[in-house]
């Protein structure tokens, strides 16, 4: 078979991913063209913001829950054989506190499942478990304990790019109004694409030809500090605002910790809002008081506050193919506040289809 000329629009984790999954496969020549890459911090690129940990929400029996499952069994060889990747296992585990009074919040709708006493993915992840009462802090309901990763984006999204580069996949800085220019423009050396591969995250409300408007912010403001903690704690909710959060993770090899967050959704403010800022800062020691040694805010280390937009669409993360024109596209966008624990599931996925599309196109 004569080799396959590929263009991936996007250097976020879901084109990353894809674009190294696709280079495994033998018979394609593979150019990842974006406006943002590794490296860069920008409000319009999400992935350089999160955590970025893994804490299913996807709810269960759904294609989600799936990809979720997937990406599990790679992140889990990673942070046990790969300590370059950027992933690690936090030293004592992930635990998810539920405070009855958040039902119905942005953040509780949002971490349903993992608010569940019984989730899907508790016989996926290690050394799962339900608290019992006596080691329930006050205010606090119920809670579940697991094994899981934190991911320093910092070093995670560059060892990507260096798997890909290994399997010959070529990077360039592009920017595109219309999905067909990444055909048309002169961005794949063969002069000819086959399949292009759609990974623009929250621009694909933008992108010509896409346009998706159901794609939303969901605006999440952190806070990252030299503080260290050994437990990654996630909370329902906050007595702060519906679509404020409160977590502490991690990152691995003197990445710091990340404190969040929010959960605004339409939101596209770039800057740090320093009222919230405080606010996530105190829900923070609140938690997990051996951020600080029991002190105050004042206490914690600042290395950077930041902003980043989660790419939410409402029917979940877009794994399609269809027809733009003459032009086949596979689309993989829209993770909202997964686009890591869904990387592998998705990307695998839409390199199916990819497959798929190129099957058709020879028979027609
Ligand atoms: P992006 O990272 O936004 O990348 C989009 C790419 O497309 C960029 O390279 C951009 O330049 C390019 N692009 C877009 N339009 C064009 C164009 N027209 N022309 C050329 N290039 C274009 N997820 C988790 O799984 N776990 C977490 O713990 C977690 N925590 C988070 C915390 C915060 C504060 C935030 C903001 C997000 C978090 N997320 C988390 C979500 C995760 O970050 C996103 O789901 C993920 O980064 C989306 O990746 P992406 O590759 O789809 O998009």
């Amino acid at each position: 078979m004569a080799e396959k000329n590929v263009v991936v629009i996007g250097a976020g984790v879901a084109g990353l991913t894809t674009a190294l999954l696709l280079s495994r496969v033998p018979g394609y020549r593979i150019v990842v063209a974006a406006k943002h890459m590794p490296g860069d911090y920008d409000i319009e690129y999400a992935s350089p913001w999160a955590g970025a940990n893994y804490m299913p929400v996807s709810l269960r029996g759904t294609d989600a829950a799936e990809w979720d499952r997937k990406t599990w069994e790679v992140f889990n060889k990673l942070a046990l054989n790969c300590p370059e990747s950027g992933i690690h296992f936090q030293d004592e585990d992930c635990e998810i506190r539920n405070r009855s009074k958040d039902v119905g919040s942005a953040t509780a709708d949002w971490f349903s499942e993992l608010l569940s006493s019984s989730p899907w993915f508790k016989n996926v992840v290690p050394s799962f478990r339900t608290l019992s009462k006596e080691e329930l802090g006050p205010g606090i309901d119920s809670a579940i304990n697991f094994t899981s990763v934190c991911i320093n984006t910092a070093l995670y999204l560059p060892w990507l790019v260096s798997k890909c580069l290994e399997n010959k996949v070529i990077f360039k800085r592009a920017i595109f109004r219309h999905i067909s220019e990444a055909s048309s423009l002169n961005i794949h050396p063969s002069g000819h694409v086959d399949v292009v591969i759609n990974c623009t995250g929250l621009m694909a409300s933008k992108l010509g030809g896409v346009e998706d408007k159901t794609v939303v912010a969901a605006r999440g403001q952190i806070v990252i500090v030299r503080n260290e903690v050994e437990k990654m704690v996630n909370l329902s909710g906050t007595d702060d605002g519906d679509d404020e959060a409160c977590y502490i993770m991690a990152r691995a090899a003197g990445g710091g910790t990340v404190i969040g967050g929010s959960y605004q959704k339409g939101n596209w403010e770039s800057q740090p809002d320093p009222n919230l800022a405080v606010r996530i800062m105190k829900r923070a020691i609140q938690a997990c008081p051996e951020l600080t040694g029991g002190k105050g805010i004042e206490a914690l280390d600042v290395i950077r506050h930041g902003v980043g937009l989660r790419p939410v669409r409402e029917e979940g993360t877009r794994i399609e193919k269809e027809k733009v024109g003459n032009l086949w596209v596979v689309h993989n966008y829209g993770a909202g506040g997964a686009g890591y624990q869904s990387s592998y599931g998705c990307a695998d996925a839409a390199v199916r289809l990819v497959r798929a599309a190129l099957e058709v196109k020879t028979k027609l």
